[in-house]
Order: C-alpha cells, then structure tokens, then sequence
C-alpha cells in the first residue's frame, strides 16, 4: 500500500505560489493592488526583461510597520479583514493574505517600508520564502517591493515565461488597466529604463484615456452615464465611425476591478449595430457598478472572467448606456433607403392622400417647368377606411381605381440641365445575362446630379444609380494599389511620432520592411511610439497619425495570413487617399467617377464591405408610381 507523505512546508508554499503567481504581470496586479489598498496617490512600476529579471513597485501609501513586515509574507497573512466576516465579500476584492508569500516563495524580495509615524523605515530580504536580511533604515514614507530573478527555484516554471517583450507588454496592459481604473492616481511605467506611462492622477477619466490610448484614439470618445434597476454605467466610448479593426482597446471594470465579460462586450456591441461597419469594435471603457452579491465571483484571483446572476439585466444597463452616449454623440447618421417600407401614403385615407396632391406648389417659376397630373380632391363613392399593414400604396389597389379626372398642374423640379456626356462609342444595347447585369462603358450615362455632397446620381440605360462617392472613390483606388503593387512615397519634412499600445506597438516594430513596401518609412521610437518619415504620395500629411494608428491595428490582429494583413494597410491608404463624402466635386469628376463605376463589375463595393452604387430600376419607379400595373 502507497505511503501517504505530508509534504514539507516549502513544497507546499511553491504550490501555492504557482496558482497566485504566474508571470511577471500577476506580481505587478498584486503590488499595484496592495498600494491601492495602502491609499497610495503615486504609484510607480519599473521592469526589466518583462520583468522577469526585475520589478520594482514604489507608492506613497501607509507603509507596513516594522514589526509586521515579517507577518506581511506569512501565507494568510493580511490587514485588511480581522475575522472571517463575509467570505463573499472577500473573495470579491481578493484579499486572499497571499500575494507577498507567494511572491517570495519564487523570487527573491526586498522591501524598504515606512508609515508616517515612524522615525525609520524597515528594509527587509526575503528569498525562496527565507528571511536573509530585516534591518531598520531611512527611507520616505511608504513602500518600495523589488522582486529579482522570477522563480530563479523553479526552473520549470521559468520554462512558461514568454519572450520578454511579451511578458513585458502584458505588465504594460496591467499597469494600463489600473491606471484606467483609477484616474485619480498618478501611474508612471518605465520599461528597460525608459518611461512608456504617465498618467496625471487628476481623477479624470477622460485624462487617463488620453495617457493609455493616445490622442488619436481618446479625442473620439463620448461619455457614458446610466444608471438603470441597479446598475450603474460609466465611462467611455468612441463614436461609431471611429471603431477599430480589433477588440484591443475595450476595458470593462467591475466594481473598480478589470474583468472581462461576454456580457458587457455584446451588449456594447450591439449597441453599434447599424451605426459602425461589420468587423469594427467599438472602443470603450465601461466602468459598471452592481451590488457585489449579484457578482459570481471566480475565486482564482488571477482570471478576469465574471458572471452575473442576472446577465440580463446588466446588458439591457450597458446596452442603453452606451446607446444613449451614441445617440447624444454627434455621430455618423444611419442612412435606410427602403422606399416600399416607409411609404407614408399607408398611414393616410385616400382623402388625405387627396389633400396633400392639392397642396403641391402651383406657382409659375422661373424654373424649368413640366407637366404632371393633379388628382381632384373627390369623394370616394365609399367613407374612406384607414388602410392596413399592406405594404401595397393604396392607389394601386383595387379599391382605390376610380376614374379620377385629372388636370394639367405645373410644379418645380429641379432646373438644371444635366450634364450629359456621351462616349466615344456608339451606344450599345446592354446585355441581359439573366437577371445580372454586365456593364458596358459604351453606354451612354447621363448626370443627374448630387445630393448632400455625398451621392451622386447616374441615368444609364434603364435605371438611376446612386453612388457613394466616397466608397467608390476608395474601391477604385485600391484596385490601382493592389494592380500595380507601386506606391510613390512623400518624405515628412517634419517627422511625425505617433503613440501606439502594446501589441500594436509590437506589430508595427516588427513589420518596419512591410511598411517601407507600402510607402511607409517608419522607425521604433522608443516609448511605444514610432516616428514616421516618409508616407504615400497619396496621403495627407494630416491623416498620419490615423493611419499608423490604423495599420497598427491590422498587423496586430491575430490569424491573419500576410496577404490579407497587406490588403488591410492598402485599404487604409486608399480609405485615406480617397475623396471625402462632404466634398465639393466638379460634374465633370461626378461623371468620370460614375463612368469608372458603372464600367467596372469590381467596384461593387468598397474595401469595408460597404456597397458602392444603389440601383434603382425605371420598371420599377414607374410600378411605384402606377404609371404600369
Ligand atoms: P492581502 O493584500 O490580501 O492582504 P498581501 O499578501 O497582498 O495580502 O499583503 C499582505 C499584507 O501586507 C497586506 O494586508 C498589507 O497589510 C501589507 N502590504 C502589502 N503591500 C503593501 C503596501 N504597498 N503598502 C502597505 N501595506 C502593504
Ligand atoms: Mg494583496
């Protein structure tokens, strides 16, 4: 029969040590959670190599006293609850009297500590778990913890750590969290000597935002505040037409703790639904406040994961947060053309109907002028009925065909002559080729005009096109780009840094020679940020910042093989290059624009995915108008 051995103590300690210590960031969430606790305004980490050869924590906390030092890196071992109150509630806030042990059972620690009251602090050593040094000294009030050589007694662990530059971007992403978290106190990161953090500590979120994600990313952000059947929301989010390529800068804090939640994220994200482009994430820093029962808390202090025991009722709180702050937000309108469904005339009886054709302006103008048919106003031979939910117009049902006399009116329409502009070519019959169309230039297309600077309006053959001059603008230019793999380059006379995060800092430093391929001449600046030298012809100068920001994005999505992530940087260049909605254009460029389009059977839709021309077929405008049956 097997021997049953108790194992020895400081077996049992590096156990222990393994679940609560995993890698250079989790000591760094201890620590800078411990001088949270300590009421600390200034909170400084310092890494070297990730921080697995050496972290430094310093605050200006409380400080432990001299005498509890030794007690603080006992196992259960903490201040902050005096007997076993609610397990619950200290399971929520994770004071667990673990972090120092555990730390210390695989590294080797120095602390230098020191409250108001005291004279002289306490420097204390402690490595593998072993006391080595506990010695009064002078030092400024409150605690400084370096952690040297991550378990230096372990080696197998050591074999789990990632590349430095890995291990060091997930402190990053910590320190990042925490400083979100808490916009009144003042983080400071420094990497490798250099300093990559800085937040101001003045207790605006908005403020820490602008530290963490730069200014590209904070300037479209738009506050959120709601409080709905117990749950509290606020924060941050972007505008929809500012959401990004990837999941990367969405932060939900739980009762003041980074969590992730499926919930938080899909309500978020549903509450863009119709406003951002598919495959775009909304950016947002939601911090969400509900009584800490209703939380099913994960024990494992390491995992972010939490439920709710009402999911439901924290999404219908975040989904209409974040869609109040939309709505408020001046933001991209929605754009719907569904003629058949908003068809006004379904709400009217045929009498009102009747009133508005006598209400048409009927005043001679110097605008050209042409012929229609006005509907005396009449009675139907029966009380009119309010129609139902049928999506057929009245007038084209049965009931509603007397024989109205009519009489010649004039109304405006719109007087100028469109511009119209035949090809070389002799017109050709279009071809039918079931049901799709095959677009010939040689067709004559005519010019209808514009509307709102955005849409322009094509006659050709038997239909109106209405074109996003914008996204077909965009579409065409990167077709060139992707034809002719050919960028002209512009050198910056002024060179231009710009911020980036974590792993997109990551992305663009490794991809310096994939950029300089596409007209990019950037270099690593140091601090997460890159400084750029040299862009597309194409681009202005003024658009820099964002698309760095936006190619940055594409290399760092994940899964992606290199083509997709080349294509991705080209649409950001033609997206950028391209002409604007908004944007005056001359007929003769609305024209060329249309002709390209309707020419070519690739520019159906941008790059995005969004569709570049609606059709709309003279068969059908004369069904809807009851000119044919
Ligand atoms: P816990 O935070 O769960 O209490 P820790 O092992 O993280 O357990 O810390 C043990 C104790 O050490 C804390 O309860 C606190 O009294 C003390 N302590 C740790 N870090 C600090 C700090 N930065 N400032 C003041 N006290 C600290
Ligand atoms: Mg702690």
């Amino acid at each position: 029969m097997p021997k049953i051995n108790v194992l020895p103590k400081s077996i049992a300690e590096l156990i222990a040590a393994g679940e609560v210590v995993e890698r250079p960031a989790s000591i760094v969430k201890e620590a800078i959670e411990n001088s949270i606790d300590a009421g600390a305004t200034h909170i400084t980490v310092e890494i070297q190599r990730g921080g697995i050869t050496y972290i430094r924590i310093t605050d200006n906390g409380c400080g432990i006293s001299g005498v509890d030092v030794p007690k603080a890196f006992l196992r259960h071992a903490t201040s902050k609850i005096e007997k076993a109150v609610d397990l619950d509630s200290i399971m929520t806030l994770g004071f667990r009297g673990e972090a120092l042990a555990a730390t210390s059972a695989v590294s080797r620690v120095e602390l230098f500590t020191k409250t108001y009251d005291e004279e002289l602090g306490t420097h204390y050593k402690i490595e593998g778990g072993e006391e080595v040094l506990y010695e009064e000294v002078g030092c400024p009030d409150g605690t400084t913890l370096i952690v040297r050589d991550l378990f230096y007694n372990t080696p197998a662990r050591m074999k789990f750590l990632k590349k430095d530059v890995t291990e060091g971007t997930t402190v990053a992403a910590v320190v990042e969290r925490q400083a979100l978290s808490h916009p009144e106190i003042a983080f400071k990161l420094i990497r490798d000597g250099k300093q990559t953090l800085s937040t101001s500590g003045d207790g605006k979120l908005a403020s820490a935002a602008y530290s963490v994600l730069g200014r590209e990313i904070s300037n479209t952000l738009i506050p959120v505040n709601l409080t709905l059947d117990g749950v509290t929301v606020t924060g941050l989010v972007c505008k929809p037409v500012s959401c990004r390529a990837s999941r990367a800068y969405q932060f939900t804090f739980l009762n003041g703790r980074y969590v992730q939640s499926g919930t938080v994220t899909a309500a978020s994200e549903q509450a863009y639904k119709n406003s951002a482009m598919v495959g775009k994430f909304p950016v947002f820093i939601l911090c969400v406040s509900v009584p800490f029962e209703t939380v099913d808390v994960n024990v494992h202090p390491a995992k972010t994961q939490v439920r709710f025991s009402d999911e439901k009722r924290v999404f219908t709180a975040v989904y209409n947060a974040v869609k109040n702050a939309i709505l408020s937000g001046d933001t991209r309108p929605e754009i719907t053309i569904t003629p058949q469904k908003k068809n006004t005339f379904l709400h009217m009886t045929a009498d009102e109907y009747r009133q508005t054709a006598v209400n048409l302006p009927t005043q001679q103008t110097n605008k050209q002028t042409a012929t229609t048919v006005k509907q005396e106003p009449i009675k139907p031979k029966t009380e009119p009925t309010r129609l139902k939910s049928d999506n057929t117009p009245f007038f084209l049902r049965d009931e509603f065909k007397p024989n109205i006399p009519v009489k010649k009116v004039e109304v405006d329409i719109i007087k100028e002559e469109p511009v119209k502009e035949i090809l070389k070519e002799e017109p050709v019959k279009q071809e039918v080729k079931q049901e799709e169309k095959e677009y010939s230039p040689k067709e004559e297309i005519k010019l209808i005009g514009e509307a709102f600077n955005t849409f322009i309006a094509v006659q050709k053959g038997e239909s109106i096109f209405l074109i996003d001059k914008h996204a077909a603008h965009e579409r065409i230019l990167f077709n060139n780009l992707k034809a002719t793999h050919k960028i002209e380059t512009q050198t910056l006379l002024i060179p231009i840094s710009v911020k980036l995060i974590g792993d997109e800092y990551s992305a663009v430093v490794n991809n310096l020679s994939l950029l300089a391929e596409y007209g990019f001449e950037v270099e690593d600046f140091g601090n997460e940020s890159v400084m750029v030298r040299a862009i597309p012809a194409m681009l202005s100068k003024d658009d820099v910042e964002s698309v760095i920001v936006e190619a940055a994005e594409s290399l760092a999505k994940m899964g992606k093989v290199d083509l997709e992530r080349i294509d991705d940087i080209l649409h950001t260049v033609a997206c950028k290059a391209a002409i604007k909605a908004g944007y005056i254009t001359s007929d003769t460029e609305k024209l060329n624009l249309a002709i390209k389009v309707l020419s070519d059977n690739d520019i159906m839709y941008c790059p995005h995915g969004r569709p570049v021309a609606f059709e709309i077929k003279k068969y059908n405008l004369e069904k809807y108008f009851g000119r044919i049956q």
